[in-house]
């Protein structure tokens, strides 16, 4: 096991104040790859950009890098059972390192607005799964109240050890470029992420490692935009499930980052999510849940807006795997099905479908 990345824990023990003693729940979450993407550079019209992938990722999604940490801490803390409250990729993270710890997780998921291939998640690492009739910010308030009242740890982005864990995407960053990128820009739902790269760029600094902040750019669903409208929305509504959100936890923290960075806070809409979503599986071989694609259509959207500041070193965190929700990539910009043409067992028939000439 020499060689093997092993987690973000044991590869930034020191810097997230781990101790011998400390019990370490991993399934081997970081180490996800920075990905050129010179046409969405094009695109942009600026000197680079890195796609961070977080669907590499254990369970297909950045929010490992936080489980890692919170189970492992309420493991420390002798918890038998955690809870969660989630949007899908929470509860596909909980479920999953809960089952490593030897814990039972416990999730609340607002009815009929989780993916399918998360969902998938929770059921398979044998979550105890509760639809609850209301949306995420019901669920939360409720997971809040469970934590406080009831035998059981709650395990989101509120959970400060959450934002310990997914600090070490930062530090990733900076050890890959051996620089701070320009620009910095994500999704923006509950604001745990850019809360937590935030602290890690901090950190990066007090540690000499680098000098300045990447501008922080936030970017919400055009129907889920609290952080535009400066304040809730009550009934958030986009087809971006991770990003449907009409009251951040980390609200502060999240104008804490953006102030300090000179970063920005930029919407989408659901077409200009989709339409980058399909642009960066289709131009840059990346395949992504819709959410993700939020940072780079909001980079995009102001290009067009003539506003993108000239920046050298783009990074675009993606955030979660395109088989999470893979029912989009099956529907073209029109929203119809696309199906695979059938054809007869023959090459010559093969051949006449692609439009092949004899050569
Ligand atoms: C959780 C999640 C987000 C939103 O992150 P916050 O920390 O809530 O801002 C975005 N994309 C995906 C895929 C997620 O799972």
């Amino acid at each position: 096991m020499a060689n093997q990345w092993r987690g973000v824990i044991r590869e930034y023990y020191d810097r997230l104040n781990w101790s011998d003693s400390d019990p370490v729940v991993t399934l081997g979450e970081g180490g996800t790859p920075l990905i050129d993407a010179p046409a969405l550079a094009t695109l942009l019209d600026v000197g680079e950009v890195y796609l961070k992938f977080e669907g590499m990722n254990p369970t297909g999604s950045f929010k490992d890098r936080g489980m890692t940490t919170a189970v492992s801490r309420a493991l420390g803390r002798g918890a038998k059972a955690v809870v969660a409250a989630s949007t899908g990729n929470t509860s596909a993270a909980a479920a999953a390192y809960a089952t490593k710890a030897g814990m039972q997780s416990v999730v609340l998921v607002p009815s009929g607005k989780i993916a399918y291939g998360k969902l998938s998640q929770a059921i398979a690492h044998k979550a105890q799964i509760l639809q609850v009739k209301g949306n995420f910010d019901d669920c939360l308030r409720i997971a809040r109240e469970l934590d406080e009242k009831y035998p059981v740890f709650l395990v989101n982005s509120v959970n400060p050890d959450r934002l310990q864990g997914q600090k070490t995407a930062s530090f990733e960053i900076v050890d890959v470029l051996g620089k701070q990128p320009d620009l910095h820009a994500m999704p923006l739902g509950n604001a745990g992420n850019i809360s937590a790269y935030h602290l890690g760029y901090t950190e990066e600094i007090k540690e000499g490692r680098i000098s300045k902040f990447p501008k922080l750019w936030g970017v919400q669903a055009e129907g889920a935009a609290p952080f535009i409208k400066g304040a809730p929305v009550q009934k958030p509504e986009t087809i971006a499930t991770a990003i449907r959100i009409g009251n951040p936890a980390s609200w502060d923290l999240a104008q804490q980052a953006k102030k300090e960075t000179e970063g920005n806070f930029a919407f989408a809409s659901d077409k200009e999510l989709l339409w980058m979503h399909r642009f960066l599986s289709q131009e840059c071989g990346v395949f992504v849940e819709p959410s993700s694609a939020a940072g780079a259509a909001g980079l995009l959207k102001h290009k067009k807006l003539g506003d993108l500041p000239k920046v050298d070193t783009v990074v675009i965190t993606v955030t979660g795997h395109g088989l999470k929700d893979p029912d989009w990539a099956l529907k073209d910009e029109k929203g119809r099905k696309i199906r695979p043409k059938r054809v007869n067992a023959n090459a010559a028939s093969v051949a006449s479908s692609l439009g092949l000439e004899k050569s």
